[in-house]
């Protein structure tokens, strides 16, 4: 077994220097990156991106909310770099959520709040800044989303396993998002993970969860946004950060491929 210290070693980012690769990624690939707020002195970037088709669903695509969990962002330039993401989608990429967190190592961010409890609160009221400037940026540009991603890690599981959002069964896109992390990741065979029901890799609730921490990410976009799926994809942070990090984008290309939209693999 790893350590927590130990990992981090393993798998730690270097925010000055993913600032800058975000950056730069996104000018060679076509994405406007906007900064749409700061956090203890460092910018949170938006990265957007319109398809090159009418017609072509928007992909939310969010990592770097738990500044202890790499291998998100690390996916998200990963995918940049190797110019992987399909053209035939609208993006809105938020790709490191918790700058101050990871600056150090830590899930929280500098002040010791947890961003993904922190999306409740009313405009004019938020706890954190970066969740405030996060809401007020979607509300402001942001008018449709067909699908969420959410890129996380899980320190305590063995394998890799997802949350799915999907209370009106729209086709399911848990199977082909778990069947491209296999090569690398084997499936959390646990039956119980946090207190959810996990089958063979997939927690699916059948209403929305009651968050009485406070509401995460996932839970504010489903319903500010009335799309009909999501995912939360969790690997973890035992393996390798280069495994978790091919995982994670493998299962970004899987469910945007799945959706109908990119050419074959
Ligand atoms: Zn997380």
């Amino acid at each position: 077994m790893y350590t927590r210290e130990g990992n981090e070693r393993k798998g730690r980012v270097n925010v000055d220097h993913a600032i800058e690769r975000i950056q730069t990624l996104a000018r060679i690939n076509r994405f406007d990156c906007e900064p749409f707020g700061y956090a203890d002195g460092q910018p949170l970037f938006a990265l957007h991106r319109k398809a090159n088709t009418t017609a072509a669903p928007t992909v939310y695509l969010s990592a770097g909310i738990h500044g202890d969990e790499p291998a998100g962002p690390l996916a998200i330039l990963h995918l940049l770099g190797k110019k992987k993401l399909p053209e035939a989608i609208n993006w809105w990429i938020f790709p490191l959520l918790n700058p101050s967190g990871f600056a150090r190592g830590q899930r929280e961010n500098a002040h010791g709040q947890d961003l993904n409890r922190a999306y409740h609160f009313p405009p004019g009221h938020e706890a954190t800044a970066e969740v405030g400037a996060h809401k007020a940026y979607l509300n402001k540009h942001c008018t449709q989303i067909d699908l969420a991603l959410y890129l996380h890690e899980d320190w305590e599981a063995e394998g890799a396993y997802l949350y799915e959002l999907n209370f009106a069964d729209s086709p399911s896109l848990a199977q082909p998002i778990l069947r491209s992390i296999q090569p690398q990741i084997a499936i959390e065979q646990a039956e119980e993970v946090d207190g959810h029901t996990v089958h063979r890799g997939i927690i699916k609730p059948e209403t929305v969860p009651e968050n009485p921490e406070g509401l995460p990410e996932s839970i504010y976009i489903y319903q500010r946004f009335g799309l009909s799926r999501s995912y939360t994809i969790e690997t973890p942070s035992s393996l390798p950060v280069a495994t978790r990090m091919e995982a994670l984008g493998a299962a970004v290309l899987a469910a945007t491929r799945s959706m109908g939209t990119s050419p074959p693999a």
